[in-house]
């Protein structure tokens, strides 16, 4: 599998749209890796994970194609994770695509070409908000199914077998993480993860991991609180996956979803985290799984 990152910022974005302390100013003056748009990141350019206000931009500045994404996982419908109206250029009149192009720019239309159809995963949260914008007549306009998920219930789509894990964000169930496998390889995604419970340690225990990307919104504050993980978490979980033998051949562990008050411009995190095993993600970071 390879996944790109099409995003590694919390919601405050990074820099903080509306701050100039000593981070944000740092990845203003310096750029590159330090600017982070909302997390998002997509595998093989089949299934998107979150779909979030940057993800489409994002993805033309990297040389990524998202027309032909057959699967979307969701992890909870915060606006920093889903923009409806992204997804609302799906539709279009297919009837004039035979037309010669002269012709069909006299049609009008969001899209000339062919695309898959989509089927969006989520939990109970995320199917609430998504329904309460949308009738069944709009999914089906812009060729989309929703599939709600259940904890611990793997499922397979399009060669890929899904196992949603519930997070806690805000409040128990409000996120799921996804362990995603292919050809023998295992990928744990885990935004806005919070905590996993003793039930989801079980989940988590059956499987064997070649790479984990989990949020480190609250980086160097430990304080923090229970909807997000802190460098101290990240590195509790790093210790998970060794002390039960999860950690597969080639296992790397990413952090994303950062937030600039309390994760350290990218410059400087990756040596924080280096020293202890962790990589720091960047948007554009392709990676092999
Ligand atoms: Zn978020
Ligand atoms: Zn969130």
């Amino acid at each position: 599998m390879k996944l790109t990152f099409l995003g590694t910022g919390a919601g405050e974005g990074y820099p903080g749209f509306w701050c100039r302390c000593e981070h944000c100013t740092y990845a203003r003056t310096h750029g590159g890796r330090n600017i982070r748009a909302y997390s998002a990141a997509v595998l093989d350019d089949t299934v998107l994970l979150d779909c979030g206000p940057t993800a489409f931009p994002n993805a033309s500045r990297f040389g990524k194609d998202l027309t032909q994404a057959q699967v979307l996982l969701i992890t909870h419908p915060h606006e920093d994770h889903v923009l409806p109206l992204q997804l609302m250029w799906r539709a279009a009149d297919e009837s004039t695509h035979a037309l010669p192009y002269a012709e069909r720019t006299q049609h009008g239309g969001a899209r000339f070409t062919p695309i898959q159809d989509l089927t969006i995963y989520g939990n109970a949260f995320t199917e609430e908000a998504l329904r309460r914008i949308w009738d069944t007549d709009t999914f089906q306009k812009n060729r989309m199914t929703f599939v709600r998920i259940q904890e611990g219930e793997a499922f397979s789509a399009c060669g890929y077998r899904i196992t949603p894990v519930r997070g806690h964000h805000g409040q128990p169930g409000f996120s799921h993480s996804y362990i995603i496998e292919k050809d023998g390889r295992c990928l744990l995604y885990a935004l806005d993860s919070g905590r996993f419970d003793p039930d989801q340690q079980e989940i988590l225990r059956q499987h064997v991991y070649h790479t984990v990307i989990m949020e480190g919104t609250y980086g160097l504050n430990s304080a923090g609180d229970e909807n997000h993980m802190s460098l101290k978490k990240n590195l509790e979980w790093l210790q998970f996956f060794h002390y039960n033998h999860l950690c597969g051949e080639g296992f790397r562990f990413y952090l994303t979803h950062m937030s600039p008050h309390w994760c350290p411009p990218h410059d400087q995190y990756v040596d924080i985290a280096g020293k202890q095993g962790l990589e720091v993600a960047y948007d554009g970071l392709e990676i092999e799984i």
